[in-house]
């Protein structure tokens, strides 16, 4: 059996019994292969675009055992998903939010028969959330979990309209509902970080660029601090 990560565990967590899963990005499969032996999906596509992980991958489903229901891919992004597949559900973990929102927006055209999308992006969640608003998704929940002292978000995403403001693109409107002590340890950090960039710039020449993303962290700043103090 698969032992999946605690992060990869609340990826699996949001897929529903029976779906037709497209894991993008799976350098090993452990996540589809996971969702195979616990019962919980039919059958998967793992599109891997780098040969070695793809070779890893492969093999990694043989071993288990589970090649009849997984098909591993050489594809980049949402190509490894073809028609055929009655793919219903995609799941992308472990990358930047801006190379997760980049994959969905080159291959939107295959997300057609897609109802949900289960994202976990390492870091810029907004990219991701910006991406949704623009595109006809809206979330439908998200998680935000700690491992290894690393800070994770997971995002899911069903199709629908929605209106974002900027604090809810930045943080997440159900994270931020929620304000946990994970999201208020991640978002103080951030905090943190800010003060010290705008500390590193104030004795830089002053041009309108600099001038306006010190404004435009000062607002973070402020915006963010206020709602932590709650
Ligand atoms: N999804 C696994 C997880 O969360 O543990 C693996 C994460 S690993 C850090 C990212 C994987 O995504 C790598 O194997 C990389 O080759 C693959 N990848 C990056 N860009 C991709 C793309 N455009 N299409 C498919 N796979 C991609």
């Amino acid at each position: 059996m698969i032992k999946l990560s605690e992060r990869l565990l609340a990826v699996a967590s949001h897929i529903r019994k029976g779906a037709v899963v497209a894991d993008i990005g799976s350098d090993h499969a452990y996540l589809p292969t996971y969702l195979i032996q616990k019962g919980i999906i039919q059958k998967a596509v793992a599109g891997e675009v780098v040969i070695g992980p793809y070779e890893t991958a492969k093999k990694s489903v043989y071993r288990h055992g589970v090649s009849d229901r997984i098909t591993v891919r050489l594809a980049d992004g949402l190509f490894a998903i073809e028609d055929h597949d009655g793919i219903d559900t995609v799941t992308i973990a472990g990358m930047g939010g801006s190379l997760i929102a980049k994959i969905l927006e080159q291959g939107k055209d295959r997300l057609q028969h897609v109802n949900r999308l289960i994202v976990q992006p390492n870091l810029h969640a907004k990219a991701i959330r910006e991406w949704a608003v623009a595109n006809g998704w809206k979330l439908v929940d998200e998680q935000i979990l700690k491992e290894d002292g690393k800070i994770y978000e997971v995002l899911v995403l069903e199709k629908g309209l929605v209106f974002y403001d900027d604090l809810e693109l930045l943080v997440g409107p159900f994270l931020l509902a929620e304000m946990n002590n994970i999201f208020i340890e991640k978002w103080e950090a951030e905090i943190s970080q800010w003060i010290q960039v705008l500390r590193s710039l104030e004795n830089a020449v002053e041009t309108p660029e600099l001038i306006k993303k010190k404004e435009q962290l000062s607002h973070k700043i402020t915006t963010l601090g206020k709602v932590l103090e709650k």
